[in-house]
């Protein structure tokens, strides 16, 4: 049964808001993957204050997961009991003060970029190649070439599960490898993000760079994920023990390993959510029998599974 079937007086139960509230609302039109269930109720506040009232009001056990762009997350089949926060163009703000960028939680991180470009600010070079918005950044510590969101950051803005507003310092909250501490049910509503004097060409030529590399090395265009599993510690990193497992290209239903990138899995037009969860454990499952590493997921996986018959994986 979809997640939304199960509350079915669950929006009628929910605060008034000033932004929209939609029941049995679908995510995988939300998500880059393009897949999953709905959500019992989709909650777009209109901006801060909106989404404050509405934590300050709902009722305490009702869920509340929030999602960026999806460009990291796999939404599964039954969909997301509770309700579902998708912050848009009330949290979408750049402002550039000297060499800090504030940005809102839905700014796009490629927009964060390229403000920075525009100030003559450098540092932030590495967020144009990141496809999610600042708030996903900030959770999920989103990193390449060399620098992450743990660098840049000067402080975060977060509602905790009831609306009440937290600053946090990089130390509170924890950064590590593609991942935060922040408490579970809070939602980050914006950042401050520190960089340093550049020259606006050289900037733009780095993410002009960052842009090619991208095309030349990964399916950007493609319905995905993104990493599908963070690199071990030490050693080779994730996708060099695909590769050596041989799942390079391996299917299943829909889904399939990306030959252009391993590490990365895809949508190819008619995938379930189960199909591409199945085939990244089966990619686990052949890597730690080939190699004796266990992956670790990186992607975020929400939701019900939904009860599906076996598939056979293909090479
Ligand atoms: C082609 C491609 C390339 C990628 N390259 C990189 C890369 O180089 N480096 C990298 O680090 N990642 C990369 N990613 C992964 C992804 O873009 C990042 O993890 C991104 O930061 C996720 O942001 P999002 O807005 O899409 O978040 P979502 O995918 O929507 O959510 C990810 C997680 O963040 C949480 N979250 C989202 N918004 C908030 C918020 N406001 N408050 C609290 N929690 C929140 C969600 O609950 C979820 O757990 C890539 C993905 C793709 C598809």
């Amino acid at each position: 049964m979809a997640a939304g079937k199960m509350t079915p007086d669950l929006i009628e139960r929910l605060p008034p808001v000033r932004g929209r509230l939609t029941a049995e609302a679908p995510l995988a039109r939300i998500t880059r993957f393009g897949v999953g269930g709905p959500a019992a109720v989709l909650f777009r506040p209109a901006d801060p204050e909106d989404l404050t009232q509405f934590l300050a009001g709902k009722p305490a056990e009702v869920p509340v997961t929030v999602v960026g762009v999806g460009s990291n997350l796999l939404v599964r089949d039954g969909g997301v009991d509770g309700v579902v926060v998708r912050l848009g163009r009330g949290f979408a703000r750049i402002e550039i003060t000297e060499m800090t960028v504030s940005a809102g939680a839905a700014a796009l991180d490629l927009n964060v970029a390229l403000s920075a470009r525009d100030a003559a600010i450098a540092g932030l070079e590495f967020l144009s190649g990141v496809p999610g918005t600042i708030g996903g950044a900030l959770y999920m510590n989103a990193g390449a070439y060399g620098r992450e969101m743990a660098d840049v950051m000067n402080a975060a803005d977060a509602l905790d599960s009831e609306g009440g507003r937290h600053r946090l310092s990089p130390d509170e909250l924890g950064f590590d490898y593609r991942r935060s501490a922040l408490p579970e049910g809070w939602i980050f509503v914006g950042a401050t993000l520190e960089g340093f004097r550049g020259k606006r060409e050289e900037i733009a030529r780095r993410i002009a760079e960052i842009g090619d590399e991208r095309h030349t090395s990964q399916p950007v265009r493609g319905h995905t994920g993104g990493s599908t599993f963070t690199n071990p510690a030490d050693g080779p990193k994730a996708w060099e023990l695909i590769e050596r497992a041989g799942c390079r290209g391996l299917a299943l239903g829909g889904a399939k390993v990306s030959e252009k990138h391993c590490n990365f899995l895809i949508n190819t037009g008619d995938a379930t959510a189960a199909d591409i969860e199945a085939l990244g454990e089966e990619v686990r499952r052949r890597v730690a029998e080939k190699t004796g590493v266990t992956l670790e997921w990186e992607i975020r996986r929400i939701g019900q599974p939904l009860a599906a018959g076996p598939k056979e994986v293909r090479p």
